[in-house]
């Protein structure tokens, strides 16, 4: 299978969904331990995104990952912004090919996500987004290597990273903002280990839907 940024308006739109529908819950999460801004900064980012994306589905692999992690980076706050934007332009650094398949692209990510521990200082078991990332990372790439039929492996995907944002719960913040809580921090989802959890979701409906 090979991908190309041809998709990516519909990835894009399939993004903002589902940050909409859960806009509440999220806000609820990134309230309990945090500033409340998580989702606003998620939709910032997105929004631009939207407007870019004509234009980012018309170039190769390396230029729109530069070019949606430059974006993000001009239009997002937060921590989330900016670690966003690392793992895009990481993904650009690593991405060689016009057209990219499964396994190139999970080896791209794999890096991407490494690069993201760097910039965010933080490692799985901090109660952040890395606590999908890295787990998603992981199985992507195993399931890439062992040529998993598309279907089954997206599904793998999505229980990887429902099983991360659920272990988020009874960490004890050591990173971000609620990270400030101590012991407080524990008993709640991390927001943004939630959302990746729920970008991860939209993107593999797009995937079983385009396949
Ligand atoms: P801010 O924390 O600046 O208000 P957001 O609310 O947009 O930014 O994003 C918060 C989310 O960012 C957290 O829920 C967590 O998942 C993630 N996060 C915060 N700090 C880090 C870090 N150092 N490494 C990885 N992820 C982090
Ligand atoms: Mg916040």
């Amino acid at each position: 299978m090979s991908l190309t940024p041809v998709l990516f308006p519909d990835l894009i739109q399939a993004l903002i969904d589902t940050i909409e529908v859960h806009a509440d819950e999220v806000t609820e999460l990134d309230q309990a331990i945090g500033d409340g801004d998580h989702v606003f900064n998620l939709q910032r980012g997105l929004q631009a995104l939207r407007e870019h994306a004509a234009e980012i589905a018309q170039l190769d692999w390396p230029a729109a990952w530069q070019k949606i992690g430059m974006t993000v980076m001009a239009a997002v706050g937060g921590a989330s912004g900016s670690l966003y934007a690392t793992l895009f332009i990481s993904l650009g650094k690593n991405s060689h090919d016009k057209t990219q398949d499964l396994a190139g692209f999970a080896e791209a990510f794999q890096l991407a996500v490494e690069a993201v521990k760097q910039r965010g200082k933080a490692d799985v078991g901090e109660k952040t987004m890395l606590d999908v990332l890295v787990p998603v990372a992981q199985a992507l790439r195993q399931d890439a290597e062992a040529s998993k039929p598309l279907a089954e492996l997206l599904d793998h995907l999505c229980g990887v990273a429902e099983i991360g944002v659920e272990a988020t719960r009874d960490m004890l913040a050591t990173k971000g903002r609620a990270s400030f809580l101590g012991e407080r921090s524990k008993g709640h989802i991390d927001a943004g280990a939630k959302t990746a959890q729920l970008m991860v979701a939209a993107i593999a409906g797009v995937l079983t839907k385009w396949q």
